[in-house]
């Protein structure tokens, strides 16, 4: 590989901030806005900026749900341990309060957090699998010229 070639390919930014932009619905790689211009579930195909492409390969948003089902799910038995530990403490405790809490998260949580877990999913997925030279250059025939707000 040539200087030049390696120079191209550069090193992920670390996980943290990967995260970081990534849990505000942001690209992980450049940390650019309005990667959601078809409406709050409409990802880019590319980042208006940087000119990554968020599907990497087929099935690459399977990892978004996996995440989206684990917070998800996680939050629902957060809401099941809380239950439990009031009802140990309180047996007089409602249970309907918590159930409807469960359902709210349940069926409102997937859809309102998939963007959320997309972008982290690309976050996640960038610093195991950083960028090849190939993804490198095809994200900046796609770029945003310096000085040029998308
Ligand atoms: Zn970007």
């Amino acid at each position: 590989m040539s200087v030049s070639a390696s120079a191209r390919v550069s090193k992920p930014p670390p996980i943290a901030l990967l995260l970081w932009r990534g849990l505000r619905r942001r690209c992980p790689r450049c940390g650019s806005r309005g990667l959601f211009p078809h409406g709050y579930l409409g990802l880019a195909e590319r980042c208006p900026r940087c000119g990554v492409k968020f599907e990497r390969e087929e099935g690459f948003f399977l990892g978004a749900y996996v995440v989206n089902f684990g917070v998800c799910e996680g939050l629902v038995a957060v809401l099941l341990f809380v239950y439990i530990g009031l009802l140990a403490g309180h047996p007089d405790t409602s249970w309907w309060p918590f159930v409807a809490a469960g359902l709210v998260v349940g069926l409102l949580g997937p859809v309102l957090f998939y963007p959320f877990a997309q972008t982290v999913w690309t976050a996640i997925h960038l610093s195991l699998h950083p960028l090849d030279r190939a993804e490198t250059d095809d994200a900046a025939l796609h770029a945003t010229p310096p000085g040029h707000i998308p």
